[in-house]
């Protein structure tokens, strides 16, 4: 027997148009990649959000077709994440970030109708465009007066596009299934991966992000979504913002602290959301200027690990909470976050740090599981580590045009991080599973030993990578790079990590350099030190 309640269709169209009818005054802030700012609300959103879908349709996108974008956070990015699926084409946001082939392998291979971009990747774009098979039209996001001169072929103005129409539209009601948006990962090994979202697993993701053990977004919110549209839809913060009817404050494409602070302090920001990378820097700048966070309540950390001594600065010093999520662009993203249960409200403060430093209890909708190499269920115990496995209504099922699934037995997505699980349902990441150290047949965690070393006053930034040997098969090797004018041994950095780490951790040799390598979405790559350290002599 089926229930008899409404079939109404979860499409992400509706949190647009709830905001627009309840919070059609609440600000929607901007800053402009050609200069500027811009700020408007939720009622101008929708308007040109609708502007959007039928200028779209006008140059003859239909169901289904690709909508890339090549764009900062911005307010004209919010309006085609909103036009372009809200009409039943797919937005794929790409990480400008990405090397230029991959960039071409990635457009090809979603086989992108129109590209909409920011100013900024003009010339990144022209020195490819020739190998872009697919793409009809491009659009650049500007008004007629910053239009650029470009060899782009018949390249649109969206301010131009978007005045020629007139915005009344209603947005069409399809199948909640119907693909929504697709994201790559960025292909750390082999070629990128396309994850290909629905309306559906869209929509209840940003539910869950709402609730208040997660992002905790609501009415009175004001959020800044640091983390970039094109990393793992920003975490889902667009959606939930727009559903919660949040001021949203949208940073372009300024990443510096000074900036991220002014519009901190400037428009009230209540929480945030970014990786360490970002944090790292925004704890240098105030320590030197003796500013605070003004507002600030929480801030979420995630994408790689939060240093005990990240989150224990923002808590102590300056009064701003942090949840250490853990997600991929797999998994919409969310699949744990740090807030607290019963178990651990009683703790003492240290203990709760500990508590914090792990990825945080799974939230409700992705169901965790810790599973040795032949898919045996391994105990909640907070000691055994093994493959962290996911499954859920947000999380991948196959990848984008690939004929097989993603999956093992019972629907299991094996996410390629190594964990454990407590007995209070926290979830720690010890590793990935190419990155884990083997040494003599023990695993290694080169999170832990990274996480202790950042600790260390003289260290700015910390990578730990294996090495061969001939002895152990595998060493740890520490690569440090030392705060501005402070240096350190690995005579000094053996003694502080001494009672950090098991004694049999403590790396054999430690290097410094001038910085570290970043992936496109700002972690460290290990496979780029991999390759660079690839004929190291341990002493
Ligand atoms: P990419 O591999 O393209 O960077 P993702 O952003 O999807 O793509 O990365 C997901 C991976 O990032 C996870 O599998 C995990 O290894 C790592 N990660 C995410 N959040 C955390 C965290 N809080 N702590 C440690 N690792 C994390």
């Amino acid at each position: 027997m089926f229930g008899q309640m409404q079939n109404w269709p979860l499409l992400v169209s509706k949190f647009l148009d709830h905001a627009a009818i309840n919070h059609p005054s609440r600000e929607v802030f901007s800053m402009l990649p050609e200069g500027g700012e811009f700020r408007y609300n939720y009622a101008g959103l929708s308007d040109r959000s609708k502007k959007c879908a039928q200028a779209l349709g006008r140059l003859g996108v239909t169901l289904g077709d690709r909508v890339a974008t090549l764009a900062w956070n911005t307010h004209r990015h919010m309006e085609i994440w909103y036009g372009a699926s809200g009409m039943g084409a797919v937005t794929h946001t790409v990480n400008p970030r990405l090397f230029p082939e991959q960039l071409v392998y990635i457009l090809n291979h979603a086989e992108d109708k129109v590209l909409m971009l920011d100013i900024t990747f003009v010339p990144l774009i022209e020195k490819i465009a020739e190998h872009l098979t697919t793409v009809k039209q491009y659009i650049i996001l500007v008004g007629r007066d910053h239009m650029p001169d470009t060899s782009l072929p018949n390249a649109l103005c969206y301010e131009e596009l978007l005045a020629a129409e007139g915005g009344t539209y209603e947005w069409p009601v399809f199948d909640e299934n119907t693909a929504c948006s697709l994201c790559y990962t960025s292909g750390t090994t082999g070629n990128p991966k396309g994850v290909l979202y629905s309306h559906r697993s869209n929509f209840l993701h940003t539910l869950l992000a709402l609730s208040g053990d997660t992002l905790g977004i609501t009415a009175l919110s004001v959020i800044l979504p640091v983390v970039p549209m094109f990393h793992a839809n920003a975490w889902g913060i667009p959606y939930s913002a727009t559903a919660a009817g949040a001021k949203l404050v949208l940073n372009g494409p300024h990443h510096d602290p000074e900036t991220l602070h002014m519009l901190m302090i400037r428009e009230g920001i209540t929480t945030t959301a970014a990786v360490p990378t970002i944090w790292m820097g925004m704890l240098k700048y105030l320590t030197a200027t003796g500013k605070d966070c003004g507002k600030m309540e929480t801030v979420t950390i995630g994408g790689s690990a939060a240093p005990r001594s990240m989150i224990a600065a923002f808590q102590e010093r300056y009064g701003v909470r942090v949840n250490h999520a853990w997600g991929m662009t797999e998994t919409s993203p969310l699949g744990s976050l740090g807030s607290e249960n019963a178990a651990v409200q009683g703790l003492t403060p240290e203990q709760k740090l500990d508590v914090q430093c792990k990825q945080g209890r799974s939230v409700m909708g992705v169901e965790m599981s810790i599973q040795d190499e032949e898919g045996n269920k391994l105990p909640r115990d907070g000691k055994t580590s093994g493959r962290l496995m996911v499954r859920g209504p947000w999380v991948i099922d196959s990848y984008f045009k690939s004929e097989t699934s993603a999956l093992e037995a019972d629907n299991w997505f094996d996410t390629g991080d190594v964990a454990l699980i407590d007995e209070y349902g926290y979830m720690q990441i010890t590793d990935r599973s190419k990155d884990v150290i083997k040494s003599g047949g023990e695993w290694i965690s080169s999170i832990d030993l990274e996480n202790a070393a950042v600790a260390h006053p003289n260290v700015l930034e910390a990578a730990v990578i294996g090495v061969f040997h001939p002895k152990w098969d595998e060493r740890p090797l520490l690569i440090i790079v030392p705060e501005a004018g402070k240096s350190v041994t690995h005579e000094e950095m053996t003694e502080f990590l001494s009672d950090k780490v098991a004694k049999w951790w403590l790396p054999d040799a430690t290097v410094l350099v001038t910085e570290l390598p970043h992936t496109a979405t700002g972690k460290i790559s290990k496979l780029t030190l991999r390759e660079q350290f690839k004929d190291y002599k341990l002493p």
